[in-house]
C-alpha cells in the first residue's frame, strides 16, 4: 500500500555555524510534527554530527528523520547526500572531512557548531571549519554519496550563490543528480522557463531551515511503500507507482512581492 509522505528535507541544526542555537534535535521534531511532517532530512554543513541524536530524539514521534549531509564542493555548490544508514552518513562524513578545507572555527565570527543529545544538551564543540568548502568535485561528491547507496540533490539551484547553476551558470549534462531542490520562494514554472534543461531532473523544494520556524514552510510530498531512500529513489525514478510532487508553499504568497 502506498501513502503519501510530506517532507521536509533539508534542515539544518545547531551544528551549522549559520543555524540558529535553538535548531537542536528534539526542538526539531517537535515543530516538524507541528507542521504535520512525516519526514525530515538532517542536512548539516558538511558534517553528521547531530543526525544520530534527532533519530533518537523522533523516536516514537512518528516522524522519520532521514540521515543526511550539505555539502560544499570544490566549486563551491551546495549538494544533499541523504542516507538510510549510519554507517552510509558517517562513512561520508569521514570522507569529506579528509577533504574539507583546513582550519577551525572562530564562533565569534561563523558562529557556534553544537554537537548535542537526544535531551538538546550540548555534547562538544565541532571544531572544524564546517563552512569551508571541501576539495572534492561536483563529480565526485554524487559519486561518492552512490557507491554508499545514498540520494543526491543538488540544493536550492536558483540561488546565485553556493548553488550549482549559480556558480556554473548550467548543470553539467554528466552529473548524475537524483533531483534537484528549489528554494521556497521559486516557483517551478518560473525555473523550468529560465533553465529548460532542468526539467530532466525530477524537483523537489525544501526549507534549508536554519531557525525553528522555517521548518516545514515549503515541503514535497511522496507517494511510497515506506519513508526509505528506496523509496525516495523509485518515486525520483517514477517506478512502481512511487511519484514526487512539490507540496504547498505556505509561504509563497509572502514572497510574492
Ligand atoms: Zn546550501
Ligand atoms: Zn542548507
Amino acid at each position: 500500500m502506498l501513502k503519501w509522505f510530506q517532507a521536509d528535507l533539508h534542515v539544518h541544526t545547531c551544528l551549522s555555524p549559520c543555524a540558529d542555537l535553538t535548531m537542536s534535535p528534539k526542538r526539531i521534531v517537535t515543530k516538524a510534527r507541528d507542521k504535520k511532517l512525516d519526514m525530515i532530512g538532517i542536512t548539516d554543513h558538511n558534517s553528521a554530527e547531530n543526525v544520530e541524536a534527532t533519530i533518537r530524539a523522533a523516536q516514537g514521534k512518528n516522524i522519520t528523520v532521514l540521515r543526511g549531509m550539505e555539502i560544499a564542493s570544490v566549486e563551491e555548490a551546495h549538494v544533499i547526500a541523504l542516507f538510510d544508514t549510519a554507517a552510509s552518513v558517517m562513512k561520508l562524513q569521514s570522507i569529506v572531512y579528509e577533504h574539507l578545507t583546513p582550519g577551525e572555527n572562530k564562533d565569534g565570527v561563523f558562529g557556534e557548531q553544537i554537537i548535542a543529545n537526544e535531551f538538546d544538551e550540548v555534547e562538544r564543540y565541532n571544531e572544524r571549519l564546517l563552512i569551508a568548502a571541501t576539495t572534492m568535485t561536483l563529480t565526485e561528491i554524487v559519486k561518492k554519496i552512490h557507491m554508499l547507496g545514498g540520494v543526491t540533490i543538488a540544493s536550492h539551484i536558483d540561488r546565485e550563490s553556493f548553488s550549482i547553476i549559480g556558480q556554473l551558470g548550467f548543470i553539467p549534462p554528466d552529473l548524475e543528480l537524483d533531483a534537484v531542490e528549489i528554494s521556497s520562494y521559486a516557483r517551478k514554472d518560473e525555473i523550468l522557463k529560465q533553465f529548460p534543461d532542468v526539467a530532466r531532473f525530477p524537483m523537489i523544494t525544501a526549507s534549508d531551515a536554519h531557525f525553528l520556524d522555517d521548518i516545514g514552510m515549503t515541503t514535497t510530498s511522496f507517494l511510497l511503500a515506506e519513508p526509505t531512500i528506496v523509496e525516495m529513489r523509485m518515486a525520483f525514478m517514477n517506478q512502481n507507482g512511487r511519484k514526487v510532487e512539490i507540496g504547498e508553499q505556505d509561504e509563497y504568497q509572502h514572497y510574492k512581492h
